[in-house]
């Protein structure tokens, strides 16, 4: 068994931006261990994302295609990797650890007696895998079997781990090569619904330069407009972390987070946020990040490039008076 086997999500068409992601730590992986970095994607059909996948530096594209793919199933899925799997013999299989693959990879995994080391942050020396544990409060080191053994090791990656823009890519395209798989209908036992339709979305926060983010300090709805002011006036987009967007007071289309975007602006605001491992992994990729919080000892302040220890009522407004003042405009009261 050897090299990197990674899995690529793709939806109405498209490859999945994240999934790109966990090409690059697919590529990090193999660059450590001295091997070579392939991807599959399954589906019908996906012929030309294999060829836009073919366009990063790849060992090979594998491109499995059935008319039971055309619809994502968990069975469906395992099934058709696990042949894939068995006939490549790769050393490490990798996907991102999206719903999807929540959904079937640990049941992959257990069909070659193996477990999912799953939602890991970092991949270090060894090859050892970093995932947290406990919320974030205790980072625990996994090192599997040393190879060669009779069976791969399957990692999923945390969303916002690796960044996609560090994916290399081909000097020259990668050889896409079809696989066939052996399915029939009675090995697929749920029936798929008609896929879920995001509302039209009113704001890419992806690409945002500057954001100016809520949390729970703001205490309630009618302080939200407190912080909205301090971003209308630095020309900024609100986000918010998961409280307030569960709470409605912001759409939940501008949460921030591993159950959110993942967030690089130029300038990163954050407001009345603690910095739970589930906020930063959105976040921590900005170029430059300002929290107010006025617990010197927030998590947040440990990815802050400056730190205001105070009170966002009374900070806020100063600073948004202050802003105005600066662009000539009529400072509030
Ligand atoms: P809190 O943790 O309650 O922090 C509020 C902060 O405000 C505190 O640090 C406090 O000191 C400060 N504060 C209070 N009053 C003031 C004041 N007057 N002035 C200044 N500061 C003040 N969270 C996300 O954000 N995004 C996600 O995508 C996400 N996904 C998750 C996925 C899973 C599977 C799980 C389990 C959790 C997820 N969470 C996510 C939730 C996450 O764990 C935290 O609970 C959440 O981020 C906390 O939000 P917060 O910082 O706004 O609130």
């Amino acid at each position: 068994m050897s090299g990197v086997l990674v899995v690529v999500e793709h939806r109405s068409g498209a490859l999945a931006r994240t999934s790109l992601e966990s090409l690059a730590a697919g590529q990090s992986l193999a660059k450590q261990l001295s091997t070579d970095c392939s991807a599959v994607i399954l589906g019908e059909g996906v012929a030309p994302l294999a060829s836009d996948l073919s366009g990063k530096q790849l060992a090979k594209v594998y491109a499995a295609e059935h008319p039971l793919l055309q619809q994502y199933t968990a069975d469906g899925y395992t099934t058709s990797l696990q042949q894939l799997v068995a006939k490549l013999a790769p050393a490490y299989v990798l996907f991102l650890h999206t719903y999807q693959v929540r959904d079937f990879a640990p049941a992959l995994a257990t069909r070659f007696g193996q477990v999912l080391i799953s939602d890991v942050t970092a991949i270090q020396e060894g090859p050892t895998f970093v995932r947290q544990l406990f919320q974030g409060k205790l980072n625990a080191d996994y090192r599997p079997a040393a190879q060669p053994t009779q069976a791969p090791c399957f990692v999923s990656i945390q969303a916002g781990a690796f960044r996609a823009d560090s994916l290399e890519p081909a000097a020259t395209p990668a050889p896409i090569e079809a696989i066939t798989i052996d399915l029939a209908p009675n090995q697929i036992r749920t029936t798929p619904s008609p896929l879920f339709r995001e509302s039209a979305r009113t704001v890419d926060l992806t690409i945002a330069p500057v954001i100016v983010s809520v949390g729970r300090g703001i205490r309630e709805q009618d302080n939200i407009p407190l912080v909205q002011a301090l971003a209308d006036a630095f020309g900024a987009e609100l986000a918010a972390s998961q409280p307030i967007c569960d709470a409605g007071w912001v759409p939940m289309e501008r949460l921030v987070g591993s159950s959110g975007h993942t967030v690089s602006p130029k300038l990163y605001l954050a407001v009345g946020i603690s910095g739970a491992i589930q906020h930063l992994v959105g976040m921590k990729d900005s170029k430059t990040v300002i929290a107010i919080n006025k617990d010197e000892n927030a998590p947040i302040f440990e990815v802050a490039d400056y730190g205001v220890a105070a009170d966002l009522f009374e900070i806020v407004p100063a600073l948004t008076n202050a802003i105005l003042e600066a662009k000539g405009n009529t400072v509030e009261s």
